[in-house]
């Protein structure tokens, strides 16, 4: 076994994404020799021990940093500022904070200011996931064949940027260096506005009368089941990475909204080549997704 990337790796919440790395940590060994976990409820705090994938259980973030030479935040997005803010006294000279929120330049602008001399800031985004959330839903193939895109502020030490990606190879990640600004344009259009769209079709649908509400719901494998899946998803974060990426999503959306117009155009007037078009073009990503291992 090589040896691990971190001797103590603390976990702050242990959600889908957290849990997953914690059973990775568990499974390889080679990640850390210790995993410590903290939360914000009990609840979720008794769930872990019960699911035996944490080496230690610290209910006050504070604790569970002190000692760790890497600290990944793991919480949603909107909680980042107050996180950093309670755990920064704690951090270990020379440690690694990194994080795998979805948003990078919100991250930068709340966590960066608040990081202490001498401790490496490497955000990161894994781009996996399921629409469960909680510590049962984590799974330790999550990240195989799947990016992590690192957002390392300019000047960063090349040696915590290296650390942070091995880890993400071991979870069976592709790394790759993006800048904060590009990924978040680039996560508008891939994540955010499809999860938008999701989330706002449901609820044109639950305004439906009764009658027809009834009628989507037996008739949903037409299509709409599948937005179904991706609107499950945890509200709180969701809200969270809406709120911090409002620019991009809403250029995304801006520009949605234009392409949906045009569409409707051509479906008022007849333009059965324009229509043509469009679909064509979709079943052509759809192929391309095939081919690249991420359908
Ligand atoms: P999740 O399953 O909902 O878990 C969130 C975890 O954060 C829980 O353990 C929760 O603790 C904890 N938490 C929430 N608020 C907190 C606070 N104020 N202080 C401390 N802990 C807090 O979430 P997830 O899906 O793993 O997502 C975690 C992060 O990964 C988010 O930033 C998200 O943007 C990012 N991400 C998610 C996905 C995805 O598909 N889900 C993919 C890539 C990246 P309690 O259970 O005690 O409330």
């Amino acid at each position: 076994m090589p040896e691990p990337v971190f001797q103590r790796l603390a976990l702050i919440g242990i959600g889908l994404i957290g849990s997953s790395v914690a059973r990775i940590a568990r499974q390889r060994g080679d990640l850390a020799r210790e995993v410590v976990v903290t939360a914000r409820t009990q609840k979720t705090l008794d769930r872990v021990k019960e699911l035996g994938f944490a080496d230690r259980i610290e209910a006050d973030p504070g604790r569970a940093v002190a000692g760790a030479d890497c600290v990944m935040l793991c919480a949603p997005v909107g909680a980042f500022a107050d996180l950093a803010a309670a755990i920064a006294p704690h951090l270990a000279p020379g440690s690694v904070l990194t994080d795998v929120g979805s948003t990078k330049q919100s991250v930068i602008r709340d966590v960066g200011p608040l990081v202490p001399e001498g401790v490496h800031f490497v955000p990161a985004h894994p781009v996996a996931g399921t629409e469960y959330s909680g510590p049962d839903s984590g799974f330790t193939t999550l990240f195989e064949g799947r990016w992590a895109l690192l957002t390392p502020p300019p000047g960063t030490d090349p040696d915590a940027i290296e650390r942070i990606a091995e880890l993400w190879r071991r979870c069976g990640s592709m790394v790759q260096i993006m800048e904060p600004a590009h990924h978040d344009r680039v996560l508008a259009i891939v994540s955010h506005l499809p999860h938008l769209i999701a989330f706002t079709i449901c609820g044109t649908a639950d305004d439906l009368a009764d009658e027809s509400r009834q009628e989507v719901l037996r008739f949903a494998a037409s299509g709409f089941r599948d937005f179904t899946r991706i609107a499950a998803s945890d509200p709180v974060m969701w809200r969270d990475i809406f709120l911090n990426n409002r620019e991009a999503l809403l250029e995304m959306l801006a520009r949605f909204m234009e392409d949906a117009q045009a569409m409707s155009r051509a479906v008022r007037w007849g333009d059965a080549g324009y229509i043509e078009d469009m679909v064509e073009r979709g079943r052509k990503i759809r192929r391309s997704l095939i081919e690249l291992k991420q359908a």
